[in-house]
């Protein structure tokens, strides 16, 4: 019998999350987020569900080139743009829109010999300070790009920093919206603001048209801007399940140590289990006591230092369980129990994006 972990793919969680990403922004297209191997789960995996998408938002090219493999005919948005000149060749055989964020970018456009025109996202940096052109260079980047005729349409892209959480006395987007508006208000061009946070927190009062919204994590269940609201606040569910099972039991008297390090000691008797899952399977080692755990779908906590292929939980809750119960370190357990990858990446001190991101190779993945 292989070692019993395995990671669980969710379709219907896929096309439910996109769903509320519609539910949200009923007016707007909805770009479904698949960079990073659509974080960690699984281009292919995903993609009969989140084809319920407009369209596909990623930063590689080969990547694309798979969407196009599936035979994806619609739109895909390479967010990064091009990296050098050539890659706009690459643009028009595979028809990919690209972002336009820095003035080589222009350049290498406008010596392109091209008989596809080009559709492009100017991006512009609204105050994230990471990709696009500022307030004062982006109408003239815009001007530039508008009498190219290797552009036929230029649409307009930002991306908020802080559209989580109510951070410097204002509600997240704010200051980045009003520059935005001040600098595009009269520019033609469909509009890209929003990401998942952006969505959820913000559409609907912003003021800001946004005629495709890039819905990222929310697509996976997980919630932009826990632990102030939770999946269940936002009707989001886990797209990844990572479950393995009980392999081990121990009878800890007061006194008895777990793990590396001893870091746990047991202040009283306690049964204690050993589960098939370590940081090698890409569980964060910086889990320590206390973190949420299901086992068979009752929560519990993991005690003691996760080593590379086991940690131990806390059979305290469970009075039940054996060698062979069922184990959630995260996503849909048995019975309908839920423990949100938020939970966990807080625990890690890190976010529910890096989890999923970072599933071992050697976790074997399925689709349910
Ligand atoms: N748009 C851009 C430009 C991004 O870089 C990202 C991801 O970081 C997203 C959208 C999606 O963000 P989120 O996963 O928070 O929805």
């Amino acid at each position: 019998m292989p070692r019993p972990i395995e990671a669980l793919i969710h379709p219907d969680a896929l096309s439910h999350n996109i769903g509320r990403a519609r539910d949200f922004a009923p007016d707007a297209r909805v770009w479904a987020v698949v960079k990073a191997n659509a974080y960690g789960h699984g281009i292919e995996r995903c993609f009969d569900a989140l084809r319920a998408a407009d369209g596909f938002a990623l930063l590689d090219f080969a990547e694309a080139e798979r969407l196009r493999a599936l035979d994806w005919r619609g739109p895909i948005l390479l967010l990064e743009g091009c990296f050098e000149p050539r890659d706009l060749e690459l643009c028009s055989r595979l028809n990919l829109w690209h972002v336009v964020h820095q003035p080589q970018q222009i350049d290498w456009l406008a010596a392109h010999k091209t008989h596809t025109p080009h559709r492009v996202f100017l991006k512009m940096n609204s105050g994230m300070n990471r990709l696009g052109f500022k307030p004062d260079a982006f109408r003239a980047a815009w001007a530039r790009l508008n009498v190219l005729p290797q552009v036929e349409e230029i649409s307009l892209i930002t991306h908020f920093s802080d559209a989580d959480a109510d951070r410097f006395g204002h509600n997240g987007i704010e200051h980045q919206l009003a520059t935005w508006l001040a600098t595009t208000h009269d520019l033609p061009g469909e509009r890209s603001l929003a990401n998942s946070a952006a969505t959820l927190r913000h559409l609907a009062n912003a003021g800001a048209r946004s005629d495709w919204v890039r819905a990222g994590i929310m697509s996976y269940g997980s919630a932009p801007d826990f632990p102030e609201h939770d999946i269940a606040h936002w009707n989001l569910r886990p797209a990844m399940t990572l479950r393995s099972q009980i392999i081990g039991i121990q009878e800890l008297q007061p006194g008895d140590s777990v793990g590396y390090g001893s870091s746990f000691v047991a202040e009283q008797a306690m049964r204690v289990g050993t589960v098939a899952c370590g940081y090698a399977d890409g569980y964060p080692r910086h889990c320590g006591t206390g973190t949420p755990i299901l086992v068979d779908g009752v929560r519990t906590r993991t005690i003691g230092r996760v080593s590379m292929d086991m940690l131990a939980v806390d059979l305290g809750p469970v009075p039940a369980a054996q060698v062979g119960s069922a184990v959630t370190l995260w996503g849909h357990g048995p019975r309908g129990s839920v423990l949100a990858i938020d939970e966990v990446a807080r625990a890690a001190g890190t976010i529910g994006y890096e989890l999923m991101c970072a599933v071992a190779p050697r976790v074997p993945v399925r689709v349910l």
